[in-house]
């Protein structure tokens, strides 16, 4: 059983595990399985050049961002468990006991994290009454999101990045991610606010 499981490893989906990995050291975080699967095929990143993301390299490519975070996130924090290659068709059941189905396997889980992207091929059962067209995109785009009230979808599911109707920029996905993440982490704290920083001090 996860406490929380992340769907989708762009950049929304792995800032949230990243940040929530370096809370690891703290004492309501530390007995917390947490998961991320990472399907990468069908990212937005594949193609993508960035000149313009804070804190990174001008002439970065999308596609070695998605192969770098995996690598970033399991040296940095290996308790974290990486699905690969598997894509989610299905969720069922409620807060805190979902059931996450992949193509491959099937995940039992408290939270769900959900950043897969505004496309509007979004197929996953039982989250598609959430679905509405997306707020802060052209609409000849045809982009999609989930309704959601500052990233929650309803009890124990959260959503990330353009799929929770931000705009396509990697720094603002990238902050949504995290932003959920010290959601859950000052959740895991008893609702006392938190968040995770490391220092040279
Ligand atoms: C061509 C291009 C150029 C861009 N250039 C810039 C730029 O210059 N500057 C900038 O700031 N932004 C740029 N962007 C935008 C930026 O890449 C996105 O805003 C950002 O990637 C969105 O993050 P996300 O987490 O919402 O989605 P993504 O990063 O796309 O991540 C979604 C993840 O979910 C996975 N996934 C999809 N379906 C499933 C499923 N069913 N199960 C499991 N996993 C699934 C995908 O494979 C992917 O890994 C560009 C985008 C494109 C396409």
């Amino acid at each position: 059983m996860f406490d929380v499981l992340i769907i989708g490893g762009g950049v929304s989906g792995m800032s949230c595990a990243l940040v929530l990995g370096s809370a690891k050291n703290k004492s309501f975080a530390t007995d917390k399985e947490i998961g991320i699967i990472t399907h990468q095929k069908s990212s937005s990143l594949q193609d993508a050049l960035f000149n313009n993301a804070y804190g990174i390299p001008a002439g970065k490519l999308g596609s070695e961002l998605l192969s770098e975070s995996i690598v970033h996130l399991s040296e940095s924090y290996p308790h974290i468990t990486q699905i690969q290659n598997e894509k989610v068709i299905r969720i069922e059941g409620e807060s805190p006991n979902f059931n996450v189905i992949t193509n491959k396997n099937s995940y039992k889980t408290k939270a769900i994290v959900i950043g897969i992207g505004s496309a509007n091929t979004f197929a996953i059962e039982g989250l598609m009454q959430y679905v509405i067209p997306h707020q802060k995109a052209l609409a000849e785009k045809q982009r999609i999101q989930l309704k959601n009230n500052d990233h929650k979808v309803t009890e124990g599911i959260y959503t990330i990045g353009t799929l929770a109707g931000w705009r396509s920029q990697l720094a603002i996905a990238a902050g949504s991610g995290a932003a959920v993440a010290t959601d859950i982490l000052t959740l895991w704290n008893n609702g006392v606010q938190t968040h995770a920083h490391d220092s040279i001090r």
